[in-house]
């Protein structure tokens, strides 16, 4: 048997990549190690709802490419992400706008939240930010810092604002309008039905293998050959770890199927700010699509430590891992034959519209 690519890993990345492939007339087979298809996206259905196993998956772009290429394989909905933040009881709206100033302080016009959030800006003194506190102080003060982002933050990394990155909060709009939504691009949904149908969709045609590992694969398929590979599983383990392990963060996801209860807490995600809350958000799924049927399922997201052999969902950018990771991606540009792609082989985290767009762009280059 002969293929012109050998992929690993049905993730968006792989996947995108084949459907294009197969488009431009190569020929593949496809291995994943888990015993379905769609990576990180993957979703199931339980009691009639699309429960997202990785964690909530939101789609946003402002990709027009993007956009209509994943208009070809489901329906988006007109979902808007906008969770709502519980600290101690007391609720907010996310991301930090005119909605949660008003919450926080009472004040009624963006020209009073923007005098506190400047008072409170110049008492921190604070001219550069170095690290995750300080960026956060600097963007909207100490009272938004300790009631919505300590907590939550040092609860989701396991480490102290202080020893944090500021660019993980750039992510976050701030915003002096009554706006919650999460998220400032142009297009966003959920797929009706669920994610797993876009990947199948994606697939269709392709010989995939289910419960297989790439380095076992390779071990007891000496009979296959193929031109090149793409591959996008963690690049660390690609190299059998010689240079030593990337670290990553990780989750545990904990399913609650409540038969009784309609809705369970009136919007899909709610996050918990305080420390003392073991778990940072519970999300609901039903509410990604306007689910009405009966009971529910909920999630808690429980941020957890990693170590080999667990799941690995966020990579700590910081300059250990990040050097490391430069020296594996120069053996990385060694392997003349290979292509690495995805969250895990270029060790970084991507939305899914970025994962799309690189996919693509290796599909056109192959
Ligand atoms: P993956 O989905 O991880 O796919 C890689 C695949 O390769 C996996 O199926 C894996 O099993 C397989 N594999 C690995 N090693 C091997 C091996 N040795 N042999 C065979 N198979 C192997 N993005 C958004 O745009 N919006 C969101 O709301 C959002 N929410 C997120 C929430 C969480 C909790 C997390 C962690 C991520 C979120 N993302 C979100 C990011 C999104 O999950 C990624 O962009 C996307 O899943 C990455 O796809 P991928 O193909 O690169 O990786
Ligand atoms: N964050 C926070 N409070 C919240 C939500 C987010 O402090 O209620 C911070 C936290 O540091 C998090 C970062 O903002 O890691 C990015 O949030 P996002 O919702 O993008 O995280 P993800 O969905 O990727 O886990």
């Amino acid at each position: 048997m002969h293929f012109n690519y050998l992929i690993v890993g049905t993730g968006l990345f792989g996947a995108t990549f084949a459907n294009l492939i197969k488009t431009h007339g190569k020929s593949c087979l496809m291995i994943e190690k888990r015993n379905h298809l769609g990576g990180n996206v993957y979703t199931e259905e339980v009691k009639g709802i699309n429960v997202h196993r990785y964690g909530a998956h939101i789609f946003h772009t402002s990709d027009e490419t993007v956009w209509n290429y994943v208009n070809q394989f489901a329906e988006f909905n007109d979902y808007i992400n906008s969770p709502i933040a519980n600290y101690k009881g007391e609720k907010y709206h996310l991301p930090f706008n005119m909605n949660t100033f008003e919450e926080m302080w009472g004040v009624k016009t963006p020209e009073e939240a923007r005098a506190i959030i400047e008072e409170q800006r110049a008492k921190e003194g604070i001219t550069e930010p170095k690290n995750l506190e300080e960026q956060a102080l600097s963007l909207v003060g100490r009272d938004i810092y300790e009631k919505l982002i300590k907590g939550y933050t040092e609860k989701q990394w396991g480490r102290d604002c202080k020893d944090l990155p500021s660019f993980i909060i750039r992510r976050l709009p701030l915003r002096f309008e009554y706006n919650n939504n999460y998220f400032n691009d142009k297009y966003q949904g959920i797929p009706v039905g669920g994610y797993t149908k876009i990947i199948e969709k994606m697939l269709e045609g392709i010989e995939v293998r289910l419960n297989t590992d790439y380095k076992t694969f390779l071990e007891t398929n000496k009979d296959i050959t193929y031109d090149k590979v793409l591959y996008t599983g963690p690049i660390d383990e690609y190299f059998d770890y010689k240079l030593g392990q990337l670290e990553f963060r990780s989750l545990r996801f904990e399913n609650e199927v409540l038969p009784e209860v309609d809705d369970y807490q009136g919007n899909a995600v709610m996050n918990y700010t305080e420390r003392e809350v073991p778990y940072t958000r519970i999300i609901e799924h039903k509410h990604f699509e306007f689910n009405k049927c009966k009971g529910t399922v909920i999630t808690r997201e429980y941020p957890a430590a990693w170590k080999p052999g667990d799941e690995p969902y966020y990579p700590i950018n910081d300059e250990r891992n990040n050097k490391l990771y430069e020296e594996y991606k120069a053996l990385a540009a060694k392997e003349e034959n290979v292509i690495f792609g995805g969250r895990l082989g270029l060790y970084s985290y991507f939305d899914m519209d970025k994962v799309i767009a690189a996919a693509m762009e290796a599909a056109e280059r192959s």
